[in-house]
């Protein structure tokens, strides 16, 4: 049985651990949102994605919070980032060479850690 002091000891830690960060990196992706990489085979929103993560790292949204609200609002679910299953398609297509599957992945464990992050306040 778990006490409840070892609860709370676990949930300090994590929430010390969220205040520390994710945070959103202030480097953006250097995609044009052409669209030549488009459609994704598996659905995902690639200039979409790109496009609302360089306006919230233009916007200096350091802790993420309007990024994760835009992103689950404006992105629907089946066209995020966790969709991209790495096959590649869409690298050849770009002219800007983007590795495309890399920042989906990139974005996918930075809107995760927003969530984890949203959840221990
Ligand atoms: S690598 Fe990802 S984004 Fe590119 S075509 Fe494949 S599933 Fe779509
Ligand atoms: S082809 Fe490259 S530059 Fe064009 S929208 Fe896709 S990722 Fe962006």
């Amino acid at each position: 049985m778990r006490s409840s002091s070892g609860c709370s000891g676990r949930r300090g830690f994590f929430a010390r651990l969220m205040d520390s960060g994710p945070a959103l990196p202030t480097d953006g992706i250097f995609c044009s949102v052409c669209g030549y990489c488009m459609p994704c085979p598996y659905g995902v929103d690639i200039p979409g994605i790109f496009s609302l993560y360089n306006d919230a790292v233009d916007a200096k949204d350091s802790c993420g919070r309007k990024f994760l609200k835009t992103y689950e609002e404006t992105i629907p679910y089946l066209r995020q980032a966790n969709h991209c299953i790495e096959c590649g398609i869409c690298l050849s297509q770009c002219p800007m060479s983007v590795d495309i599957p890399k920042e989906m992945r990139r974005i996918d464990e930075l809107v995760e850690s927003f969530k984890v992050k949203e959840l221990m306040k």
